[in-house]
Formats: C-alpha cells, sequence, structure tokens
C-alpha cells in the first residue's frame, strides 16, 4: 500500500459510481491512489472501475447495500486484501429524502435516510478506524451538504441525517487526533449528479420549503466537489481537522 504521500494510498469511495463520488474515485485514481468503488450500483461501480483502469488507474468495486453490516465489513476486508490498507475514506453515498416536513415524515423514510446517510458512514468507519489506528494515519472525508448546517435545504429527514454526519465528522476529530487520524467534511450546495429527490405534490417536495429555499447561487459541478474531497485526503491538508466545508457559491454565507 500506501507509503506516506499521495502515491499508491488505498482510498475507500462509497457511492463511487455516481455523481460526486465517481468524480471523487477518478480524481484519486489520476493522481495514482488505489481506489476501492463501493456502491449499490453494479453497472455503474463497473464501469467506474474500467474508466479507470483504461486511464491507467487501480480501481476494484465491491458491489451492496453499505447500510447492511455484511457489505461494510467485505469493503473494508477487500481494501485489506488488494490495498494492504486504508488510508482514505470517503463516506459519500447518500440518498435524499422526500423534502416533507416533519409531520409528514413517514417512519420507513426516517429509517432508510437515517440508516443510509448517517448509520452507514458509522457503520463503515467503525470498521475501518483500527486499521488506520494500527497504521497511525488516515484521512477521512465525510459528505455532509447544505442541509447539515441550515434547515432550509431539505427535508426534515434528510436536514437531521446531514447535522448528523457533521456531528460525527467532528466527534472523529477530536477523539483521534493524538492518534494521527483527520476527519473532515464537505457540505456540497446544489450539484449536478444523479440524486434525486424522492416527492410527489403536497405535503413533499421542494415546495414544502417555499421562500426559505433560496440563494442557493451557481449548481456546482461534480468536479468540484470532488477537488475539495481531494483536498481534505491529502497531506496538504495536514492541519485541517474537524473543518467542515461547504461548497456551495457562498450559500452558506448569506
Ligand atoms: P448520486 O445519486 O449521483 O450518487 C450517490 C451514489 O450513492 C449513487 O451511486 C448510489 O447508488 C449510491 N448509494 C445510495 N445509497 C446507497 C447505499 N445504501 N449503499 C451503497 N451505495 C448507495 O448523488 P450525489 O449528489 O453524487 O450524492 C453524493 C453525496 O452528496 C450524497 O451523500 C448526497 O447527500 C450529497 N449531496 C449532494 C448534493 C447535490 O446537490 N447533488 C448536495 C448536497 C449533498
Amino acid at each position: 500500500m500506501a507509503g506516506s504521500g499521495v502515491d499508491g494510498r488505498g482510498v475507500i469511495v462509497t457511492g463511487g459510481a455516481s455523481g460526486i463520488g465517481r468524480a471523487a474515485a477518478l480524481a484519486f485514481a489520476a493522481q495514482g491512489d488505489l481506489v476501492l468503488v463501493a456502491d449499490l450500483d453494479a453497472e455503474g461501480a463497473k464501469s467506474v472501475v474500467e474508466e479507470i483502469g483504461r486511464a491507467g488507474g487501480t480501481a476494484v468495486a465491491v458491489t451492496g447495500d453499505l447500510s447492511a453490516q455484511d457489505v461494510v465489513d467485505r469493503v473494508a476486508a477487500t481494501a485489506l486484501e488488494r490495498f494492504g490498507g486504508v488510508d482514505v475514506l470517503v463516506n459519500n453515498a447518500g440518498i435524499m429524502d422526500r423534502m416533507s416536513a416533519l409531520a409528514d415524515v413517514s417512519d420507513a423514510e426516517w429509517e432508510r435516510v437515517i440508516r443510509v446517510n448517517l448509520t452507514a458512514p458509522f457503520l463503515l468507519t467503525r470498521a475501518v478506524l483500527p486499521h488506520m489506528l494500527a497504521a497511525g494515519r488516515g484521512a477521512i472525508v465525510n459528505t455532509a451538504s447544505e442541509a447539515g448546517l441550515r434547515g432550509s435545504a431539505a427535508g426534515a429527514a434528510y436536514t437531521a441525517s446531514k447535522h448528523g454526519v457533521v456531528g460525527l465528522t467532528k466527534s472523529l476529530a477530536v477523539m483521534y487526533r493524538k492518534q494521527g487520524i483527520r476527519a473532515n467534511a464537505v457540505c456540497p450546495g446544489g450539484t449536478r449528479t444523479g440524486i434525486a429527490v424522492d416527492a410527489e405534490q403536497g405535503a413533499h417536495g421542494p415546495a414544502t420549503l417555499g421562500p426559505h429555499f433560496v440563494n442557493l447561487g451557481r449548481l456546482a459541478r461534480a468536479e468540484e466537489q470532488a477537488a475539495a474531497i481531494v483536498f481534505l485526503a491529502s497531506d496538504a491538508a495536514g492541519n485541517i481537522n474537524g473543518a467542515i466545508l461547504p461548497v456551495d457559491d457562498g450559500w452558506a454565507a448569506v
């Protein structure tokens, strides 16, 4: 694996089949990192791995639902086996909610969104941390959201899950800073990707937010989010720990 510099680091990117995760997987691979693409979408993950291979890089896919412990275990085991360790963990896979206000959130929506957006990063980080601790180094980058900073970017379930991701990131940063581990998060504003709002007219959908959903600025390209993720995972960000970085054309500053 995994020397002290950039070359040959073992990197896990969840949600690497599409959007921000795909762009991050390609960017890590382009600088010589070994990339594990973990995603539900087998076809998409395979196509990203092939794209990296055609460009001369090294990547492997692990397919499955990251909210399941056995899939998480398979991701960690494959990274160890193929790369000899995990230097960088990017917890990026996520799903939108229906943009419902709290009273309109069903048990199923709440549980699924919290499970995928918050519990899955917890499970995979817990699986990977012992190996980072044994190596005495590691960088974790979580994809939170503008909805991790404010109440006006999504529905109640997604907003709560992404505030949770921010909390998880800060806790990791504090608890493990003496052991060589850094944890940071990006908070994307609106970004052109495959993510979809599962909503209909009425109690659900962007209209729920009405006039609060304003000033979001220019939609980002997935590559702009990936650049921030790659930077936070790099040695150049060596003293950045616990940072919650908006990548949002100034939305968080409004
Ligand atoms: P995307 O839908 O293009 O990519 C998300 C990927 O995660 C998909 O490939 C999907 O298959 C995978 N995924 C979803 N649930 C999974 C699960 N249970 N197990 C394994 N893989 C799973 O969307 P994106 O916009 O690139 O999203 C990436 C992250 O960025 C998400 O955490 C999302 O909440 C966050 N985000 C996106 C935006 C935006 O505007 N696009 C804004 C803020 C935050």
